[in-house]
This record gives C-alpha cells, sequence and structure tokens, in this order.
C-alpha cells in the first residue's frame, strides 16, 4: 500500500465490536488482569494503551520503523534518547539544531554526566573530528532549524555506524512525505508530533521511530520507566491528523515554494534560505532525499536591524506571530528573540543566527493572501 493509503488504514481497523470505522479512545488508565499475576495485552496506561499502540503502528508503517513510542512532546521524545545513556557518554550534535534540544543536551542532560560537541553537519566530514572513544550518539535535524541547513543522512548514518555511534534524526520540519532516514540508513527518528503529524496546532506530542527492534525495546524500557507517555486523547488527534499528512504537506511544500521564488527577488529581502531553491547550499542534497517537496518552512533575512525584523514580524495578519510550526495556520516567527532565545549570545552569532532572520511556517492558506500579508508588512517597515 502506498504512504497515504497505509496514513489512513494501518492502525486504525475498524472497530471489531461495533464496525465504527474510527476507532474509539481509550481512556481507561488500568485494565483488568486474566489472574493475579497474569497479563494480558494492557494492563495499566503508562505500560501501554490501545489508542497510543494504534498511532505507534501508523508512525511505524509511516517512517518504515519496526516500531514507534508516542511521547507526551517533542522534548520527552529526545530526552527518552539522552536518558538511555550513561555518564560519560559523547553526543555529536549537528550546529542548526531546534533551540530545545540544544538547551536539553548541554544544560539537562551535562548533569548526567553527558558531554556534547555541536558541528556543522552540512559536511559530513566534520562529524570526523569530533568523533571520541565515548561517542554513542550523533544527533542531526534536517532541513536545520532555523536556516534550512540540509544534511546528508545517509552519509552522516555511515560515518556514524563507522564509529560504533548511532544516528539520530529530528525528522521534525521533512516529515515521513519528504524524507525517511530510516531507509537512508538512521537508527532513530524522533518528530515532535506537536507540528506537522498533528498538524492543526491543537496538541502536543513526540515520537520517536526506530529501525531495529531491540532499540525500540530499549527505549521502550526507558519510556515505561520515565512515563513521559502522550495521552489517549492526543493520540487520536495525532492519529486523525495523519490522515492528511501527505496533502498538507504536499500543498503546503509548493506555497512555500511560490513564496521562496517571490521573496527571493524582492528588494527588501538580503537573502532566502528555502532547501527548494536552486542556489540554496543543500539543494542537490534535498533533491536525493526529500521527495515530492521541500517542506513548509522558509527563512529568509530582512534588510533590516533587531528593531526593524520585530516590526516586521508584528505587522503581519494571516501569518501570526508565535513560534511553533507545522500547522494548518500560517506563522511567523525572528528566530534571535523566539524560537532561539535559549541559545547562547556567542553560539547564536557563531551558527548564523542574525537579528534579521524571519522564519515562516507556510499554512494552508491560498498563496495570493500570504504574499498580499507578508507585502503590507514589507510596507509598513519600510
Ligand atoms: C518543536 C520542535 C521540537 C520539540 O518538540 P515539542 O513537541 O515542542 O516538545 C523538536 N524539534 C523540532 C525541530 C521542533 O520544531
Amino acid at each position: 500500500m502506498q504512504f497515504r493509503t497505509r496514513a489512513i488504514h494501518v492502525g486504525n481497523e475498524r472497530c471489531p465490536t461495533t464496525g465504527a470505522v474510527v476507532p474509539p479512545i481509550h481512556v481507561a488508565s488500568t485494565f483488568v488482569q486474566p489472574g493475579a499475576g497474569e497479563w494480558g495485552e494492557f494492563d495499566y496506561s503508562r505500560s501501554g494503551n490501545p489508542t497510543r499502540k494504534a498511532l505507534e503502528a501508523t508512525l511505524a508503517s509511516l517512517e518504515a520503523g519496526s516500531g514507534a513510542l508516542a511521547f507526551a512532546s517533542g522534548m520527552a521524545a529526545t530526552h527518552c534518547v539522552t536518558a538511555m545513556l550513561r555518564s560519560g557518554d559523547h553526543i555529536v550534535a549537528g550546529s542548526d539544531i531546534y533551540g530545545g534540544s540544544y538547551r536539553l543536551f548541554h544544560k539537562v542532560a551535562n548533569r548526567a554526566g553527558i558531554t556534547i560537541t555541536l558541528v556543522d553537519t552540512t559536511n559530513p566530514e566534520n562529524l570526523q573530528q569530533a568523533f571520541t572513544e565515548k561517542t554513542k550518539l550523533v544527533w542531526i535535524e534536517t532541513p536545520g532549524n532555523p536556516r534550512m541547513s540540509i544534511t546528508d543522512i545517509a552519509a552522516c548514518a555511515e560515518i556514524a555506524h563507522e564509529h560504533g555511534a548511532l544516528l539520530g534524526v529530528d525528522s521534525t520540519f521533512a516529515t515521513p512525505v519528504l524524507s525517511r532516514p530510516l531507509e537512508l540508513g538512521a537508527d532513530i527518528v524522533m518528530h515532535s508530533a506537536t507540528k506537522y503529524l498533528g498538524g492543526h496546532s491543537d496538541l502536543m506530542g513526540g515520537a520517536l521511530v526506530m529501525r531495529d527492534q531491540a532499540l525500540r525495546d530499549e527505549l521502550y524500557f526507558v519510556q515505561n520507566a520515565t512515563g513521559a507517555i502522550m495521552g489517549p486523547l492526543e493520540c487520536f488527534l495525532c492519529s486523525r491528523g495523519l490522515k492528511t499528512l501527505e496533502l498538507r504537506v504536499r500543498e503546503q511544500s509548493r506555497t512555500a515554494l511560490a513564496l521562496a521564488e517571490w521573496l527571493d527577488s524582492h528588494p527588501q529581502v538580503n537573502r532566502v534560505l528555502y532547501p527548494g531553491l536552486p542556489e540554496h547550499p543543500g539543494h542537490e542534497i534535498a533533491k536525493k532525499q526529500m521527495d515530492s517537496g521541500f517542506g513548509g518552512m522558509l527563512t529568509f533575512e530582512l534588510k533590516g536591524n533587531f528593531e526593524q525584523t520585530k516590526e516586521f514580524v508584528q505587522a503581519t495578519k494571516l501569518f501570526q506571530l508565535a513560534v511553533s510550526l507545522g500547522a494548518v495556520e500560517s506563522l511567523i516567527e525572528q528566530p534571535a528573540s523566539m524560537s532561539h532565545a535559549s541559545y547562547d549570545a556567542a553560539d547564536r552569532a557563531k551558527h548564523g543566527i542574525t537579528d534579521g532572520l524571519i522564519r515562516l511556517s507556510v499554512g494552508l492558506e491560498a498563496l495570493d493572501d500570504l504574499q498580499a500579508d507578508l507585502q503590507q508588512a514589507f510596507e509598513s517597515v519600510r
């Protein structure tokens, strides 16, 4: 079955008792056991829940993994991976990663004696120098955040495995519609389900999908031990979101490309960072590892200072001023003061997060309306 068919049918089998075409939401926290000391499929909802199981089946199918785990948030999912590591272990992470992942690695995982090195993974050779004997995990994000940098997943998988490390990919921006990292050699795919998977700005969730069953089982052990599971209502909403994922992402990619081309020739724009533009340094790799579009996220640099950029992001009306992304409504933000404020100022400068950067999450509104909204914002800061 093809992707969009699996998105609708895998994990969404009709209810065997009522015939309902939408499976019920199982809110029970506990399940009757066959006998004392005997275990059925479900016993307690932290350890397993039918609604969560259904969502995990869909996610595993869409990412081509052997199993998936659904979490309370994207950060809970990433935290589960770091919690599998031990004191003294080392993580090599991309320099263009989500601000919250940066904070988790540098300000929480470090407390458990885990060390972190950031490298620019747009050239996978940079990884080579960062490995130590203790490197257990390579963590990349592509397209990266907020500069839409592209990292070659297959090349990183090869290098990580040469050094006996796992490769984890935060694929929140790409979604399984555009990239399937496990097929390219990654061991773990992570998603903030809050974003495209849910797709409607109405749930918080995260997911891990693993290539190998043994790794899935190890991470399941940590998830069950630490407890940050996705709740049944969120699982239901996320399953519903997945049914339209392909249609949404394809359309958002189309609109984003059109906006990127328009912004690229706009006199008030320094440059546009969108992997679908031929001049983007990662364009060739993006073409290789992204199918049917380059995503709905795009960043551009306004010809303006910190204050003018702030004015711009406050002037749009359809693009709403908010962090988060990946939903049907378009959002706008200034990474320097918003999504990446948790980076130290020096790291922001080092990683090219300039004051003029503006990040757009392109929703499902009509292209003409979105373009007109941006144009009136340009006119307001002139
Ligand atoms: C939002 C986001 C996260 C964190 O997910 P939460 O659901 O907010 O915890 C991680 N990575 C990326 C790329 C994100 O956009």
